[in-house]
């Protein structure tokens, strides 16, 4: 078989969290073999012309580091001050520099040249996410032929927001170069199918073929998973209940992610305050445990979602706290998963509200990390990607504070029967679409439309 080469923005050398994206593709890449290449980490004055090469895992691994300037530029800049505000539907906090744009241009365009010489002529190349929209077009610039795919992790946003970039165009040019397009839920295809009618020319030629800007392309939804299997057992020999003596006998409602404005976290902290505002006879029976990791600090966005939720979750804490019992507890450092695995597990209430995201893959990772037999209550936005597939979860509105809270009240009286019916429900979704079916339904279609 013809080997796969992945290029993401980052390459995970040993000391990294492991995200979903790292997960999903050290699976797809140890199973087939192949080669991964991303950025180091490294900012540096003098990037390297070559690739370095990484030996130790079962498949090959090469990074280029970045200059600051393209770093701040390509990374900072376009990618996560345009881009990732766009596709999460916050068009106010998008900052457009020429200069930004032109380092996302040249930082695509470099890795082109330095992935070229390394390419054979029958690779398929996987392009992940959305720092890299721009490389097909560069690979197919200096002669590469093969299959390229590409996986967007994020919503696709439409109309109205890609019509806030500045280069819509150029943005549909980009993806036209690639053979096949994936996306996390059906919402991203339809707004990419709507985008790309009103901003450039385009057209669905049969279900999930399009001419784009004079190309074919083909565009599909493959939700990602999780290793299930591997996260089941992970919580099944996590540190036993002695390690959560902060519960003081009370239930945890438990909320994990990078402290992004896209996660809601400051909409669920005022959902919390008008539960116990609501329904005194909860105090000191529910904690909620908050799990917020730092990300992008560089960036002014997150400065700020830091500072208001620091703010709310003091100020909720004053108002209600008692000599025994503190209602929120907030972490702002990251944990690694086989202690999220074990912290899940005691959660009776897992707390997923993000205002868009591209799946949400805590989601999955709650629900494979219960005990079977008193399994805890999912409560998932119907902004998650994670929405489509896991409609047995409390589904709600993050936007809407008394369906919030109604929904953290009704988890916590919901009977051991409901929960194990939803639960098992939830959890033959989670194992049967993991993540090692993504990547083979993935390149199985990949494969499919270039006759390999
Ligand atoms: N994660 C972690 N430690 C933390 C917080 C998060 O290992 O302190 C992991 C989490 O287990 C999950 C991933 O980071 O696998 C977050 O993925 P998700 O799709 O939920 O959100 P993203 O961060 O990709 O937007």
């Amino acid at each position: 078989m013809s080997r796969l080469v992945a290029v993401s923005n980052r390459l995970p050398l040993g000391d990294n969290p492991s995200g979903g994206l790292v997960v999903a593709l050290e699976d797809a890449l140890r199973s087939s073999g192949g080669l991964w290449v991303g950025f180091s980490g490294e900012q540096v004055d003098n990037p390297a012309d070559d690739l370095t090469w990484h030996p130790g895992a079962s498949f090959e691994r090469a990074s280029f580091d970045l200059s600051r300037r393209d770093y701040q530029d390509y990374y900072l800049g376009y990618s996560n001050s345009v881009l990732w505000p766009l596709c999460h539907g916050r068009a106010d906090l998008v900052r457009i520099e020429p200069a930004h744009l032109e380092g996302y241009r040249r930082v695509n365009a470099r890795i082109a040249e330095l992935l070229v010489p390394h390419l054979k002529p029958d690779d398929r190349i996987w392009v992940q996410d959305y720092h890299l929209f721009g490389l097909a077009a560069e690979l197919r610039r200096r002669g590469v032929e093969g299959p390229i795919g590409h996986f967007l992790h994020i919503p696709f946003p439409g109309p109205g927001d890609c019509a806030a970039l500045p280069n819509p165009a150029e943005l549909f040019d980009w993806l036209s170069h690639y053979d096949l397009l994936g996306f996390q839920a059906h919402r991203d295809l339809s707004n990419f199918t709507e985008s790309a009618r009103q901003l450039v020319e385009a057209d669905q030629t049969e279900h999930c073929h399009f001419r784009l800007c004079g190309r074919t392309v083909r565009a599909g939804v493959f939700p990602i998973g999780i290793d299930a299997a591997a996260f089941m057992e992970l919580a099944r020999h996590a540190p036993d209940e002695d390690e959560m003596r902060f519960l003081t006998g009370a239930q945890m409602m438990i909320g994990v992610d990078r402290l992004d404005y896209s996660k809601g976290i400051p909409q669920r902290f005022r959902a919390f305050q008008l539960l116990l505002e609501k329904i005194p006879d909860l105090h000191e029976k529910i904690v909620f445990l908050q799990i917020a990791p730092p990300t992008r600090e560089e960036v002014e966005a997150y400065r700020d979602i830091r500072e208001e939720t620091e703010h709310l979750a003091g100020r909720i804490n004053g108002q209600f706290a008692t000599i025994n019992w503190t209602p929120i507890r907030f972490i702002h450092r990251p944990i690694p998963r086989n202690v999220l695995a074990g912290l899940y597990r005691q959660g009776r209430i897992g707390l997923v509200t993000p205002l868009a995201d591209g799946m949400n893959l805590v989601a999955k990772e709650y629900v494979a990390a219960q005990d079977e037999d008193d399994p805890g209550v999912l409560i998932l936005s119907r902004f998650a990607g994670a929405a489509e597939t896991m409609d047995r979860a409390l589904i709600i509105n993050p936007h809407d504070p008394w369906e919030l809270a109604g929904a953290m009240a009704q988890a916590m009286r919901m009977s051991r029967e409901e929960r194990r019916s939803r639960h098992a429900d939830l959890l033959a979704g989670v194992v049967e679409r993991d993540v090692g079916w993504w990547s083979r339904t993935y390149l199985d279609a990949l494969a499919a439309g270039s006759g390999g």
